[in-house]
């Protein structure tokens, strides 16, 4: 049984991490570590095995990477060599593998360690080029990692710390075969990390064989959302949702706004629509190739590209700093993904919204979240939108699975690898507490948030609200209005009992 500690006041100045990782933190602007961070330091810096229970968005790389850098500053290594890394840190997808190096880069930058990501779906030769270095820290997804091993380019026989970031990801993605070759090529000696959102069965089983006596950390509850995400649902036709959002995103003048579709094609096609009314948006997902993945994202972070239109998988492990705006342009069809999805924004202590688009069709879905998540989500009506008097038929849509079916990109045990991402996939984010707020944008208006529950009384019929400019809102936006007014019975009252004929 691991030992458990709990959180506590701790600041970075009782860490005793070494001075140049110190100036690094206080270049960041950190000024408290995060509670896995409190708790996870001391004990990686103690040196023993560590089970830790944390997501994307509460600070674990620094939780990791922290204690790491200062272990190996602190201590000569043993078998010095080019290409013989004494940290390696293993992550389910390229775009995390990335961050967590570029983390190790900020936290590092004091001191003289060396890093290295590698990940497939790009040339290889510059990979094998810098593994001709010093490499102290490396950074990469399994299948990559394993071509290296069988081009001889790579020695891990100098491993002092292996970390499995986002390991149950990592299973998830079907790299247990993977992994479990990698750890055959590790010394037997050495401190081993693991990082999971979940604790299933299968982890519980990888960490029984993985960790010796591992203390242990849990910093957040899963399938939870974060309080402080504002979360909303407007209620929309599927045809109008793309207008609805050019006019969202104008009207409110977002600066950076992440847009979940159910497809690839959707990304590209609500991209196109976008662009086209004038909002600069980029779409990723797996057929994209990885560089116009990396420059989309860049530019999106960097703020050139106020809209990022992705599919799950292409989104996940994402870390971008304040994301103030998450929209679910359709529900996934597997609850947890809507709690990762907006798990996006309210990071690191800072506010977020997360606006849902929804089609009367999507009401199940939104049902099967709302239980999940224990928590009504405020419906608004946005009474400045008057849809378009034309509307030309709409492509058909891929079916969504039935409803209940498991079948989704994120969360079957091997989803399809994307594109030309070898073996290399992507993860999300679980974090914080249950939240309800209203939302935080003064143009949005909000309708009915169904203050002192509602739950077990009809919701009053609301009537679409006049724009108020002309002309008149059209047929179409009496049936987005429809949704709005429409009954929902099985959202907000109890359900009848079902009476079963004999
Ligand atoms: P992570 O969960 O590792 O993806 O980190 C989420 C975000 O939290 C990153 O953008 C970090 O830069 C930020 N972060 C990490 N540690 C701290 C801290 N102690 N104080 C404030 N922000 C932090």
């Amino acid at each position: 049984m691991p030992n458990t500690i709990t959180a506590s006041t701790v600041t970075f100045a009782s860490l005793n991490l070494a001075e140049p990782i110190m100036r690094a933190i206080a270049d960041a602007g950190y000024t408290q570590p995060t509670p896995v961070q409190a708790q996870a330091i001391p004990l990686v810096l103690a040196g023993g095995d560590l089970l830790a229970g944390a997501q994307t968005g509460t600070g674990k790389t620094a939780g990791f990477t922290l204690p790491v850098l200062h272990l190996l500053n602190s201590r000569p290594a043993p078998n010095p060599g080019a290409g013989r890394p004494r940290c390696l840190i293993l992550t389910p997808t390229r775009e995390l593998a990335a961050q967590v190096e570029e983390s190790v880069q900020t936290y590092g930058k004091y001191l003289s360690l060396k890093s290295l990501v590698m990940f497939g779906g790009v040339n290889i030769n510059p990979q094998i080029k810098s593994l001709r270095g010093q490499v102290d820290i490396l950074v990469a997804t399994p299948g990559r990692l394993l071509d290296h091993v069988g081009q001889k380019t790579l020695d891990l026989s100098a491993v002092e710390i292996l970390i499995l970031d986002e390991a149950d990801r990592m299973l998830d993605m079907g790299f247990i075969r993977d992994i479990k070759k990698i750890l055959a090529l590790l010394p037997k000696k050495r401190q081993n990390l693991l990082f999971s959102a979940t604790f299933s069965e299968e982890i519980k089983t990888l960490s029984d064989g993985l960790l010796n006596n591992p203390g242990f950390v849990e910093v957040a509850r899963r399938n939870t959302t974060s309080e402080l995400v504002a979360q909303t649902v407007h209620m929309v036709a599927q045809k109008l949702k793309s207008h609805l959002l050019s006019h969202l995103i104008k009207h409110n003048d977002w600066k950076q706004v992440l847009v979940f579709t159910r497809t690839k094609h959707g990304a590209n096609r609500l991209a196109e629509k976008l662009n086209a009314d004038g909002i600069p948006a980029a779409a990723i997902h797996g057929n994209k190739s990885q560089s116009a993945r990396t420059k989309a994202l860049s530019q999106f972070k960097d703020g050139t590209l106020p809209v990022l239109v992705a599919t799950d998988i292409a989104a996940r492990g994402l870390d971008i700093d304040m994301l103030p705006h998450v929209v679910n342009f359709e529900l996934p069809n597997v609850p947890e993904d809507y709690v990762h999805r907006i798990g996006r924004t309210g990071r690191a202590g800072s506010n977020g919204a997360a606006i849902s688009l929804v089609d009367s069709e999507e009401i199940q879905h939104l049902k099967d979240i709302e239980r999940l998540i224990k928590t009504q989500i405020p419906r608004i009506a946005i009474d400045s939108f008057v849809p378009p008097t034309h509307i030309p038929p709409e492509a058909p849509r891929p079916p969504r699975p039935q409803h209940g079916q498991k079948r989704h990109s994120n969360t079957t045990a091997r989803p399809p690898r994307e594109g030309n991402a070898p073996r290399d996939g992507n993860r999300p984010p679980r974090e914080g507490q249950t939240g309800n707020r209203a939302p935080r944008d003064p143009q949005t208006r909000t309708q009915t948030p169904r203050g002192p529950q509602t739950a077990g009384q009809p919701r009053p019929a609301q009537k679409p609200r006049a724009s108020q400019s002309t002309p008149k809102p059209q047929p179409l936006l009496s049936e987005a209005a429809r949704h709005q007014a429409m009954p929902q019975p099985a959202l907000f009252s109890p359900r009848p009992a079902a009476r079963r004929g004999k």
